[in-house]
Formats: structure tokens, C-alpha cells, sequence
């Protein structure tokens, strides 16, 4: 699977999915050792995600969404759940590795063309109150996920199917952009596997976006 691996001064260790790709932060302080070890650990949990979201159904291929159902889906789910305000919804084009963003400043609410069309309506549904609910609590903290739970309890399997969409379309691929280039970027190959020792205190993963 496509690994992108960048060293930070976190103090943490951090893996998610983005699309088809497994993004690692490692903390550059870290030994050799710990690194890699983290690296190993998250490699072959980003290997277990990948082939159960590979064993869920394929979504239909389906028209492309136009705008205007997806701003009344938004005002919809809007209304029947966290009623918060926001500024306006945005379909993008450009980018692979999101598949919907929420500007905090702006409020408005950006969605990867990718993402939406054809994805399972109740999928389509979590990621739309997964962007609303950031207006509510701007992070990934316990009571953001208490507010998407409340309103969407099965939000867990959503996002699974969400992501297995996004990276099937990924996948597609009508020519990805590449990669931003980040500072601090390690070399692309994986280091090689090794039984590490106990990962140190903090250690995390994250989950799909
Ligand atoms: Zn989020």
C-alpha cells in the first residue's frame, strides 16, 4: 500500500487513511528503534484496514451529485441534527486526500467530488454531520465524537463505508494529484520490519479522517 511517512517534533505518534494512502507522523526525537517500530505496527494496521474495507460492498456507480441536492442535503441533515450555522457548502475537484473539510473561519463546507458521487446515502449522510458537528467542537475530542454518535449511533460503520468509497474512487483514479510536498519528508521507502520494543507512552492512531 501507497505510505507516506513524515517526521515531526511531536511528541506522538499518528496514522490515518487518506484515500488508498497510509499517512504516518512520526516523532523525529524518537530511536531508530521506536520509530520503526511504530512504523510497523501502523503498516500493518493501515494493511488490516485496507482489506476489511475491501470485503464491503462496492457502491454503485451513480450520476455525479449536482450542488444544489447536495446544499438541500446539508440544510436537511442540518435541521434534523446539530442545527449549527454555517456559511455555504463547496463541491471540490482537486484533492484526493480529503474528503470533505469544514473552514472554521469562513464555514463553509467543502466536499471532494470524489467522494460524494456514488457514495451510500447514509455514508454520505455521517460525512456531512461529520463536518457540521466541527462546528461544534473544532477537534476529534471524546464529546465531538459523543455529538456525531448521538444523531448518527452507527457512525463508526458509516465511516468505514465512507472511506472504502473514497478509496475505491482513489483508486480509479483520473489522475490524482500528487502529493503535497511536506517539510521533513522521509525517504519513501519503509524502513525495514523489525520486532520493536514497547512503544512508548502516547502512542496513537488515528482514525480514517
Ligand atoms: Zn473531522
Amino acid at each position: 500500500m501507497e505510505t507516506q511517512i513524515t517526521y515531526t517534533k511531536a511528541r506522538t505518534a499518528r496514522a490515518r487513511l487518506r484515500g488508498a494512502c497510509l499517512v504516518m507522523t512520526i516523532p523525529r526525537h524518537w530511536p531508530r528503534a521506536e520509530q520503526d517500530a511504530a512504523i510497523a505496527k501502523f503498516t500493518k494496521w493501515g494493511q488490516k484496514q485496507s482489506s476489511a474495507l475491501a470485503a464491503l460492498p462496492v457502491a454503485p456507480s451513480a450520476p455525479p451529485l449536482s450542488l444544489e441536492v447536495l446544499s438541500d442535503m446539508v440544510a436537511r441533515i442540518n435541521a434534523e441534527t446539530v442545527q449549527v450555522h454555517y456559511a455555504g457548502v463547496r463541491i471540490g475537484n482537486a484533492r484526493y486526500t480529503r474528503l470533505a473539510q469544514v473552514n472554521l473561519k469562513t464555514k463553509i463546507l467543502t466536499f471532494s467530488r470524489h467522494a460524494i458521487d456514488g457514495m451510500p446515502e447514509r455514508a454520505l449522510r455521517y460525512l456531512i454531520l461529520h463536518e457540521l458537528a466541527h462546528l461544534i467542537h473544532p477537534n476529534h475530542s471524546s464529546a465531538y465524537w459523543a455529538v456525531v454518535c448521538k444523531h448518527m449511533p452507527d457512525y463508526r460503520e458509516q465511516r468505514k463505508i465512507a472511506q472504502h468509497h473514497f478509496a475505491l474512487a482513489a483508486q480509479r483514479g483520473e489522475t490524482p494529484e500528487p502529493p503535497a510536498p511536506e517539510k521533513q519528508a522521509a525517504p519513501a521507502k519503509l524502513p525495514e520490519l523489525q520486532p520493536g520494543p514497547k512503544l512508548p507512552p502516547g502512542f496513537e492512531q488515528l482514525s480514517l479522517f
